[in-house]
């Protein structure tokens, strides 16, 4: 398969060459050429969850890795349980938040660390990845990317405007992981990143990888939950997706999903306040804006980086766009009331992200059609929000009360690249 820029002036690539650049020269978003189309029975056959993904990702490598090692990616990347939780006789939440960083983005990211191990493994060089993080990026990669050989990570977070939580996951790793904390905001972190992928005196001594959501390996893992929750449902033909959605990485994987044949009707992109898509759609305008803080800080996104692949996919055409996609905004009291409602009526303790994606859908949902919302987090990882709203303690699990006896080891840095720059070409010279 070869992979082409959503800007359409750069050459096409392998998928070694998108996956390692993860931006391509034109400043574009790298897209697969064409996508592999499946039949209905090949959704409905029986196998476990790996086993589906290795399906469903092989067209997209081709021959660049082994069927052999595939299988074996997909198996160690996807270990952990999917679930799917009925509320009521249309509404069923699939929670995505039982891996290792109790976050959706443990999927894209450990399937995205085994396949740049993969392609670097028989190089003798060291390749430092970059991440910039508000909280839930930061972790899931460097879990992914834990004690692998030949990578050395560099997180960095803005120096306390994470949660106590998310910081012990980013702070207490080790081994290969270094976690930078910037004397800054979390748009200070992704500039001084920025710069450093821009510096070519530092990318002559070391070789530079990103890890954000551009990265099509990232994209990819993200359509088999699609695929798994339809099956799970019995194959049944009027299903609507709501999708808590940011930087709209999720919601493009699963329109790839439908385009490979998936028989999914409708998405809902449910969003915050920050209701960049809801207007797109209704006005065909799209006006970026800089971000507003809500409880749903994990989608506060001015300018979703995926928006270019979904008008990819849909050739910018915006009825066949609206046909297929809803839209809904939803502010901090909406999605208070949603927690707590959820928490009284049927006993479901919900994380801020997954109540947007629940009250989107009950308002768009029509009354013959079966409705899945994502739940992307861990209701654990934002307790502090939930407590606020309801009169319940929120359980920590076991690995999360572990991690907050772990004394904490990060470097503070002023908020200022050079900081950075010799704290890299220090260590990694
Ligand atoms: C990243 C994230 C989202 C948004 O996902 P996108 O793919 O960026 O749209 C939603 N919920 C949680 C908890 C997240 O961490």
């Amino acid at each position: 398969m070869k992979y082409i820029s959503t800007n359409f002036k750069s050459k096409s690539v392998s998928f070694q060459k998108a996956i390692l650049k993860g931006l391509a020269p034109d400043g574009g978003l790298y897209m697969p050429e064409n996508i592999p189309l499946f039949t209905k029975d090949f959704f409905k056959e029986k196998r476990n969850y790996h086993e589906l993904a290795f399906e469903m990702i092989k067209p997209y490598i081709g021959e660049e890795i082994d069927d052999l090692t595939l299988k074996k990616m997909c198996k160690s990347a996807f270990n952990f349980p999917v679930t799917v939780v009925n509320i009521n006789s249309n509404i069923n939440i699939l929670e995505l938040f039982h891996g290792p960083t109790l976050a959706f983005k443990d999927f894209a990211a450990r399937f995205m660390a085994r396949s740049i191990q993969y392609f670097i493994q028989n190089k003798k060089d060291q390749r430092v990845v970059l991440v910039a993080t508000s909280g839930d990026t930061g972790s899931a990669v460097a879990n992914g990317f834990y004690k692998v050989d030949g990578i050395k990570v560099y997180i960095l977070y803005p120096s306390g405007r994470v949660s106590k939580i998310q910081e012990k996951q980013l702070t207490t790793l080790g081994e290969n992981i270094r976690a930078i904390e910037v004397e800054g905001s979390f748009d200070d972190c992704q500039k001084i990143v920025k710069t450093a992928f821009l510096d070519k005196s530092l990318k002559n001594n070391i070789k530079l990888s990103s890890a954000n959501s551009i990265n099509i390996a990232r994209l990819l893992p993200q359509s088999i939950y699609y695929a798994w929750i339809w099956k799970k449902l019995g194959c049944i033909n009027d299903i609507i997706v709501s999708v808590p959605s940011g930087n709209f990485g999720n919601i493009t994987a699963g329109l790839i999903a439908k385009k490979m044949g998936l028989p999914i009707t409708n998405f809902i992109a449910s969003v915050n306040a920050n209701n960049i898509f809801p207007i797109y759609l209704k006005h065909n305008k799209y006006f970026p804006k800089s971000s507003i803080s809500t409880i749903s800080n994990a989608m506060d996104v001015g300018n979703p980086s995926n928006f270019s692949r979904i008008k990819f996919l849909y050739n910018s055409n915006i009825n066949k766009i609206r046909k297929d996609i809803k839209s809904n905004s939803v502010n901090d009291i909406e999605t208070k009331n949603c927690i707590f409602n959820l928490y009284e009526k049927f006993g479901y303790l919900a994380d801020p992200h997954t109540a947007v994606g629940v009250f989107s859908l009950e308002k768009i949902i029509k009354p013959n059609q079966t409705g899945v919302v994502l739940s992307t987090a861990h209701p654990a990882k934002f307790a502090d929000i939930i407590e606020t709203v309801l009169d319940t303690k929120v359980d920590l699990p076991k690995r999360l009360k572990e991690l907050l006896e772990i004394k904490k080891d990060s470097v503070k840095i002023k908020n200022n690249y050079n900081n950075l720059k010799s704290i890299l070409l220090d260590e990694n010279l």
